[in-house]
């Protein structure tokens, strides 16, 4: 059924507390952490529960629950700070786009200067 955890999914372990993670938020619907290989001084995941694939799906099957993962990367840049400067939100969809856990996300970027085109 949409939304249920997948057994060879990762971030599925993450939130069944089966693989470790450091957590920095969670709510009834999400949960934060910060990347293992992180790409800025800040650098969160902010996933949903329920397992979708990327966040195409996610949106379309609950659009709440992807406006939560869009608040809670919101909340995540107040408390680490980096709301001032400016921060990035990003959802990389598709092995082409970078995407390699197939579990919606996103990546909450910020703490340095971000360059736009990104590679
Ligand atoms: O967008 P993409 O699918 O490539 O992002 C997956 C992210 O998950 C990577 O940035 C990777 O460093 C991170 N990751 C993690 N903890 C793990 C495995 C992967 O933070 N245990």
């Amino acid at each position: 059924m949409a939304g249920e955890p997948q057994a060879d999914c990762l971030f599925c372990k993450i939130v069944a507390g089966e693989v470790p993670a450091t957590v920095v938020r969670e709510t009834e619907t999400i949960v934060a952490f910060r990347d293992i290989n992180p790409q800025a001084p800040t650098h969160v995941l902010v996933i949903p529960k329920a397992h979708y694939p990327d966040v195409a799906t996610l949106a379309a099957a609950e659009p709440q629950l992807a406006a939560d993962v869009l608040r809670e990367a919101g909340e995540v840049a107040h408390e680490d700070k980096v709301h001032g400067a400016g921060y990035r939100i990003v959802f990389n969809t598709g092995s082409g786009a970078g995407q390699t856990v197939f579990h919606a996300h996103a990546h909450l970027l910020g703490g340095r200067g971000l360059e736009w085109p990104p590679g």
